[in-house]
């Protein structure tokens, strides 16, 4: 029996960001310079973009795959060199890996918190890694510093992944503030959003914020003038620029408000049979609400019946993609069973109490037919 749903509650919606800022006046104010690339627009925005991480340089790139693969690059990464990194954050850290023609060493995740294991990153330093991909998965901070610390003793570059947690904070440090370099993502789903494609390359390093710089744009030092091999041309646009600088104000309330759907959910759904996130504090801006369920098939044909949008962030371990996964002599159980059991729930700016408690309601019934 299939019901049609009136009061459908999508996954994402961005009609609540699209309303507080007139994006077509941001449009506008660049149509009206004649300038598109690389001007006061980009210029502003990595200036408050860096303050607001907490670093000193922040360069504008045109998303966020280009963003790993630009800061692996600027640390020296080359081919046949090893980056260890996770295989639960959906590819994009391979995807840097593997153009430079260097090769991901995955380790396992900590089944508490999703993200990468500490411990497995230190034994993983036997194999001399040239980098390390850190990922603050669903929004919430990995375990940055114990991993940060590890790597300080080696001379292993930290490269954060921080496409889902702007703004995420222990301590009072953001996300992108403690590696050697920090990567984002502005795809119109994150935190913040572009109406298009963007990305950004934090340091507090200068001399890696000008190799960053000139790998962005050809591997120019100046016009015409390349410096730096392995160049390409990775630039935010103006338009972009426009929209993010007029967004940034709002990114705290945002996060704000995302942090709150997922304290209701928590509470909400508390005695269930799920896994929630082991925080939803000021280290997480919760990007996703991810939970872990044992029947995640049903559990999804539940709520869609019901009208409730999920997705699973991710279904495939990157070790495991099929263009790549004849190469695989390993497993990795802790990632393997998270990419079975995960599942997002709605959770964004601008959803009502309401949703929230229909989501919640829809999943006690979920729980209460299959008892029964
Ligand atoms: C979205 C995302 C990226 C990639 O960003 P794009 O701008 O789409 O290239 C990288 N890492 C993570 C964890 C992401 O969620």
């Amino acid at each position: 029996m299939v019901r049609v749903v009136a009061d459908a509650i999508p996954l994402y919606a961005a009609e609540r960001v699209d309303a507080t800022v007139d994006v077509l006046r941001s449009i506008a104010r660049v149509v009206d310079r004649h300038r598109y690339v690389l001007g006061t627009e980009v210029a502003a925005f990595e200036s408050a973009f860096a303050d607001y991480c907490g670093v000193a340089e922040c360069v504008g790139v045109a998303n966020g795959t280009d963003a790993l693969e630009i800061a692996l690059r600027a640390v020296d990464v080359g081919p046949a060199d090893r980056v260890v990194l996770v295989a639960n954050a959906g590819f994009y850290g391979t995807t840097a890996v593997r153009s430079i023609g260097a090769v991901p060493h995955y380790v396992d995740i900590d089944s508490r918190t999703l993200t990468m294991s500490p411990t497995a990153f230190e034994e993983a330093l036997a194999s001399r890694p040239s980098a390390v991909v850190v990922t603050h998965l669903y929004g919430r901070l990995a375990s940055i510093e114990p991993i940060t610390a590890v790597a300080a003793t080696r001379g292993v570059p930290v490269i954060e992944d921080c496409a889902q947690a702007h703004g995420a904070a222990h301590n009072g440090s953001r996300a992108g503030s403690f590696g050697t370099v920090g990567c984002f993502s502005f795809y119109p789903t994150k935190n913040l959003p572009a109406i298009g494609d963007g990305g950004a390359v934090v340091t507090n390093d200068p001399a890696l914020a000008k190799r960053i710089r000139q790998l962005r744009q050809y591997g120019w030092g100046a016009k015409y003038q390349v410096d730096t091999q392995g160049g390409r041309n990775s630039r935010l646009d103006e338009v972009q620029a426009a929209v993010l600088n007029d967004r940034l104000p709002w990114l705290d309330t945002w996060n704000q408000e995302r942090r709150s759907i997922a304290q209701s959910y928590v509470r909400g759904l508390g005695g269930m049979p799920v896994g929630v996130p082991p925080s939803v504090g000021s280290d997480s801006v919760a990007h996703l609400f991810v939970l872990e369920v044992d029947d995640r098939d049903r559990f999804r044909d539940d709520l869609r019946e019901a009208g409730v949008a999920t997705d699973v962030h991710y279904p495939i371990p990157d070790h495991l993609q099929p263009a790549y996964a004849e190469q695989v002599s390993f497993s990795l159980p802790v990632t393997e069973r998270a990419c079975r059991r995960v599942v997002s729930l709605p959770c964004y700016p601008g959803m009502s109490d309401s949703q929230i408690a229909k989501v919640i309601d829809v999943i006690g019934n979920h729980f209460a037919m299959a008892r029964a």
